[in-house]
């Protein structure tokens, strides 16, 4: 008998089990039985022998008629060639072994009847059946019967590798199945209430189906353990998290906060008042808050943030900002610290008598710069720490850590979250994440299922909406050209644009790897292995346009005159740094770029933004790329120039992109049309290989089912300690996720 967590060597022996290791990474026996069929094939239904047509694959059933073997001719090893009948017409069964085939040769002695399924081909003028399945009929079989029925078995079809077919994989999998014996996790009553088959059920019925229903019914069951299983965890981290304790940061009247609402040049929405007010209590809990803040680009989250931070400040703590990139670690400490103006200046002429100070920590700072805001942050006088993953570091410590915001969430993981709450000693500092991808429901409740949700809806009055057009430059190659005196009229008005591009460009690396921006690169369709490039993208073979390139190209052409300026992520940070700088104070007409621009980059003088190759890019980044433009009293143009087909998948994508200015529409779309593990990002990997049959869009209803019941059997039993063997697929599902992301790493 075997159980899940057997190795399996043990079972399969040595040499399958090390091609199984090998090509697909199948450990356990639990590993290889959750490599799902990909599909199944049916041998189908009897075929004429005298209608055979090549490439199809057929059944048919047929009488040997004459069996000849010979040595090959210029390698070691055999042909055997049965020539077989049904009366109408004949074809050839071709075996090649390495060997002799006299077994076979015996098997398939002329008289016998038997039924066999394969690919016809045509060799030499006959029609032929190379290596096909077969069964023979014993002489007391009912043919016919015998027949349908091995027309009609489902045999699996399993994702393989060149070291290991789908067949050897079968093979194995009927050794497992055969001496299976599986503890089923999944409470009865959860099974009862949802009418779920058993796991061993399940598992036998996947692997060897006897029909569709079959399929469907064990999938469903399936599906649950992924749904369900995950869930119990996140259950676990929610209830996990309610325990720690944290300093309670309530608000205090005439501190920072106060002073700086007083600064605010804008009145605050709604919704940004009502989540305020929501963090603002969580704050004063002496259990530390967990909080999900998703909201459009120039919803006005980081608004929020300064106000969280400033609340912990005035209770004596520190804040620390984790930002994606180094340009956005910046651009939050100019934009903060200009908004607190005297606020943030303590010890410095004319700052206020209850000012803290801001710090910067980045990988890119000088040493003294380095050594002083380390010092500022482990002696408390910075009061807002703001960096990149540099503040992960170890050398990095706080006085008194009370709030951690994290900008942009889906580039950090679980993990690096935790690393930097372990800075707080004792207690939890509060955790504030913000995004601006707007997340389905499911995906918030499967990726972010441990973090509480708070969304701001509206845009702050007074936006100007962004127009979106497609730029079909291939068949219009006039557009383009009026892409340009757009940009020029616009900078003509004193008013600034963008223009991104897929790809660096320049210098040896030149369509290489490197020529991708870095954190990007995964979002990038058609940018490596496993994205989805679409067949009908733009320019057949010729390489993204590039960033270099075209601001030459623009130089000295189409916007010669202007002042154009490059960004990307190979420039030395102080440059880059610079260019944004000079972009922002207004020095620069057009700004060429990669997508280092993405995310939360703030210049309200931008108004117009060129997309090249917008085809190449994913839909919610499209979408988060325009929110960059019409941030200020202007409106906004964004122009997806594609040279992708008018009718193809890609202009789908673009025509939804400019036809609505919905987030979460958008990021469904993507969701449908990009691999899920995209979606999930890297970071996630341990959970996306947790997730193979469940798919986030398809099957909301059956995770928000499994979230109830698992919040139910964590609430009464958060140990499992009555549910073994639910304890032991929650461990291997941690474990996994756990070895999965230091791989990563
Ligand atoms: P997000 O981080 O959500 O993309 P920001 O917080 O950067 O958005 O806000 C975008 C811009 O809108 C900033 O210039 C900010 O000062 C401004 N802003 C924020 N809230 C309001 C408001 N309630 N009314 C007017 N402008 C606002
Ligand atoms: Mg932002």
């Amino acid at each position: 008998m075997a159980t899940g967590e057997d190795p399996l060597r043990l079972v399969v022996g040595d040499k399958a089990a090390k091609h199984l290791e090998k090509a697909l990474e199948l450990q356990t026996v639990g590993d290889l039985l959750r490599h799902y069929p990909r599909r199944y094939e049916t041998r189908g239904e009897l075929t004429d022998l005298a209608s055979l047509a090549d490439g199809e694959y057929v059944t048919v059933q047929a009488e040997v008629a004459k069996v000849t073997s010979r040595p090959m001719r210029n390698r070691r090893g055999s042909i055997l060639e049965a020539t077989v009948t049904d009366g109408h017409g004949l074809v050839v069964l071709t075996f090649f072994a390495k060997g002799r085939q006299d077994w076979r040769e015996r098997q398939l002695t002329p008289g016998v009847l038997g039924l066999f399924s394969g690919q016809v081909s045509t060799f030499r003028g006959k029609r032929q059946l190379a290596h096909p399945d077969y069964e023979l009929l014993e002489a007391g079989d009912d043919a016919a019967h015998a027949a349908a029925e091995y027309a009609a078995e489902m045999i699996p079809v399993y994702p393989a590798a060149k070291e290991i077919t789908s067949p050897q994989i079968a093979r194995s999998m009927r050794i497992v199945l055969d001496v299976l014996d599986v503890e089923d996790p999944m409470p009865r009553a959860i099974r009862d209430r949802h009418g779920l088959c058993g796991l061993g059920d399940a598992l036998r019925g996947i692997h060897r189906p006897v029909d569709w229903a079959d399929v469907q019914r064990c999938r469903h069951r399936l599906k649950w353990d992924e749904a369900f299983q995950l869930q119990v965890v996140l259950a676990q981290r929610r209830l996990a998290a309610a325990a720690y304790s944290a300093a309670p940061r309530p608000r205090v009247a005439g501190g920072l906060l106060d002073a700086y609402d007083a600064r605010l040049p804008f009145e605050l929405t709604v919704g940004q008042q009502l989540a305020g007010a929501q963090i603002a209590d969580e704050l004063a809990l002496d259990h530390a808050m967990h909080r999900l803040l998703q909201g459009e680009v120039g919803s006005g989250k980081t608004v929020i943030a300064v106000r969280a931070m400033l609340q912990v400040v005035d209770g004596g703590g520190q804040a620390a900002l984790l930002a994606p990139t180094e340009v956005l670690a910046q651009q939050h400490y100019r934009s903060i610290t200009e908004q607190l103006g005297p606020l943030g200046q303590a010890g410095e002429l004319g700052g206020a008598e209850t000012a803290t100070r801001v710090a910067l920590l980045t990988g890119s700072l000088g040493a003294a710069a380095r050594r002083r805001a380390l010092l500022e942050a482990a002696s408390g006088t910075a009061g807002i720490v703001i960096g990149t993953h540099a503040l992960l570091e170890e050398q990095v410590q706080f006085a008194d850590l009370g709030l951690v915001v994290i900008d942009e969430q889906h580039r950090f993981g679980v993990e690096q979250r935790d690393a930097l709450r372990a800075k707080a000693g004792d207690g939890r500092p509060h955790l504030l994440v913000m995004t601006a991808t707007p997340i389905p429901r499911t995906v918030a409740m499967t990726v972010f299922g441990d973090l509480e949700m708070s969304t701001l809806t509206e845009l702050p009055a007074g936006r100007s909406p962004i127009a979106t057009h497609v730029v079909p430059a291939a068949e219009k190659p006039h557009y383009l050209e009026r892409t340009w005196e757009r940009v020029r009229e616009e900078a003509g008005r004193g008013r600034q644009c963008y223009v991104v591009c897929p790809r660096i460009g320049g210098g040896p690396g030149g369509g290489s790897g490197s020529d991708q921006d870095g954190a990007d690169t995964d979002r990038l369709y058609g940018a490596g292995d496993g994205v989805s490039a679409d067949a009908d993208q733009a320019g057949g073979g010729r390489p993204p346009i590039a960033v270099l390139d075209l601001a030459d190209d623009l130089e000295r052409g189409a916007l010669a005159g202007l002042r154009v300026a490059v960004l990307h992520g190979r420039l030395p940070p102080d440059e880059k740094d610079a260019v944004m700088l000079a972009f922002a104070a207004g020095s620069v007409d057009v700004l060429v770029t990669t997508t280092v621009v993405e995310v939360g980059v703030d210049v309200p003088n931008a108004t117009v933004m060129v997309i090249m190759d917008a085809d190449r890019f994913g839909v919610s980044q499209l979408h988060q790329l325009r929110g960059r433009v019409g941030r200020g009293r202007h409106e906004g143009l964004c122009l997806l120039v594609t040279e992708a087909e008018a009718d193809g998948k890609s202009r789908q994508r673009l025509d939804a992109v400019a036809a609505t200015l919905d987030g979460f529409k958008l990021s469904r779309l993507d969701l449908e049309q990009r691999r899920e593990g995209d979606v999930l990002g890297a970071a996630q990997a341990g959970r996306r290989s947790s997730l193979k049959l469940l798919t986030l869009l398809q099957d909301e209803e059956l995770i928000g089912e499994a979230r109830k019941e698992a919040q139910h059997v964590v609430e009464t039993d958060p140990a499992l300690a009555g549910l073994p063997a639910l304890a032991t697929a929650v461990r291997v599902l941690l474990e996994r996720e756990q070895a999965d992301y230091l791989e990563k790493a």
